[in-house]
């Protein structure tokens, strides 16, 4: 069984072998790189935080979170598709029926399987006690009907967890999670969104129509489903938060190596303090972001966990957004070239991660709430 540090070296390499130099190639084909995750998965990345007894490395969110980082230096669309494979492995690993485990579980460890999860719906994004999908008791199961939208990995994972409710009110005490086979009849995958960065990673709208739920495919039950939902995305935005600092850590090793190589007023560009005083801020802000995200992983699971996440998420992916657009500034013209690097792909991609998993203004919501109830007690 590998070390989380040994983990975390082969996320580096991953990211340096196997991502970066194919994302232009698998952006044109507009394809799931499989054979990428199934590499990704003989690493031992596919299982980080799920049990041994399912396959998974079993670390603890602030032993594996650096593996993140790694991948978000290769390209943070991928990694954000791993990022939620992990969650979906880790969740069924750890909550799952022995049947679930036994379906699902080292499927999902191994690569064979791709998990994705579906809480957003078309009119329930922020407001996600809003949605709608509907759970209804059938026999000894349930059938689930509904639409969900941005569902990332639509139409190419083998197992979702979905959000849904047994009744009609808005609110959280009727949601509950699922476990949803995708081959399942009823499954359709009916739109794909035309994104800025994501050719590769299909994100869409997914049909569910009367699908068969077996009674142990319930993962949450009608009442814990919301705070299910919500943990599953505080440890999301963790992640998210590890994929933008490895976004900018390599924005500014491309910044570094062109600045230190082009020649100006017989110098370097490297050598204008104007330059060495922007990338000094991108470095200063890559470490904080790093403290951010390495402080909320050993949180989570805590009662100071959600604030931590949300102050992770909240910083890091408006620092990548910052520090690619002044990497790519440093390269003058030529930071504009999607040729030359990738720096301005990253500034799409920083721009996703500002939104992915609950918008700025959300992580502002839950920072704000707490400072509420601090302010109440002073
Ligand atoms: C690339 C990508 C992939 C995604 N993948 C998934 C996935 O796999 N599964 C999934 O379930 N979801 C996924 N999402 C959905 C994502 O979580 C939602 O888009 C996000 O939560 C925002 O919801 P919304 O788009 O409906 O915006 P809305 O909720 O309609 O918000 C609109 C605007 O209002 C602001 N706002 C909302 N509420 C407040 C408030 N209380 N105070 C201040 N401002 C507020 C928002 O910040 C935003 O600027 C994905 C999104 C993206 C962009």
């Amino acid at each position: 069984m590998p070390t989380a540090a040994e983990l975390r070296t082969a996320a580096r390499r991953h990211a340096d072998d196997v991502v970066a130099p194919h994302v232009a190639a698998w952006e044109a084909e507009g394809t799931f790189p499989r054979e990428a995750a199934q590499a990704a998965a003989a690493d031992g990345l596919l299982g980080l935080f799920a049990p041994k007894g399912v396959g998974g490395q079993g670390l603890t969110f602030a032993e594996g979170m650096g593996v993140f980082e790694e991948l978000g230096r290769g390209d943070a669309a991928y990694a954000f598709a791993l990022s939620m494979h992990n969650a979906v492995a880790a969740a069924i690993g750890r909550f799952g029926s022995a049947g679930v485990k036994r379906r699902h579980g080292r499927r999902l460890t191994s690569g064979k399987a791709l998990g994705g999860f579906s809480l957003t719906e078309p009119h329930a994004g922020s407001d996600a006690a809003a949605i709608k999908a509907r759970l209804k008791a059938d026999g000894e199961g349930f059938r689930l009907s509904g639409t969900k939208a941005w569902v990332s990995l639509g139409g190419e994972a083998d197992v979702f967890l979905v959000a849904c409710r047994t009744g009609t009110r808005r609110g959280t005490k009727d949601v509950a999670m699922v476990v949803v086979d995708a081959t399942r009849d009823g499954v359709e995958l009916v739109r794909r969104y035309d994104t800025m960065t994501s050719a590769f990673l299909p994100i869409g709208e997914m049909h569910l129509s009367n699908v068969r739920i077996e009674a142990d495919e319930v993962l949450a039950p009608p009442g814990s489903g919301f705070q299910a939902a919500l943990g599953a995305i505080d440890v999301a935005r963790t992640d998210i938060a590890a994929i933008a600092v490895g976004l900018a850590a390599q924005a500014l090793d491309v910044a570094l190596r062109y600045t230190r190589d082009r020649a100006i007023f017989g110098a370097t560009v490297l050598d204008l303090q104007a330059i060495q005083f922007a990338l000094a801020d991108v470095e200063t802000d890559i470490v904080a972001g790093r403290l951010l995200y390495e402080r909320a992983a050993a949180l989570l699971g805590t009662p100071e966990g959600p604030v931590a996440a949300a102050h992770a998420k909240r910083f890091c992916p408006d620092m990548a957004l910052r520090a690619a657009i002044e990497c790519a500034e440093a390269l003058g013209s030529y930071g504009w070239l999607n040729d030359t690097s990738d720096l301005p792909r990253r500034v799409g991609l920083a721009r996703m991660l500002q939104t992915v998993d609950g918008t700025r203004e959300i992580q502002r919501v839950v920072i704000g709430r707490d400072l509420v109830r601090r302010a109440a007690a002073l």
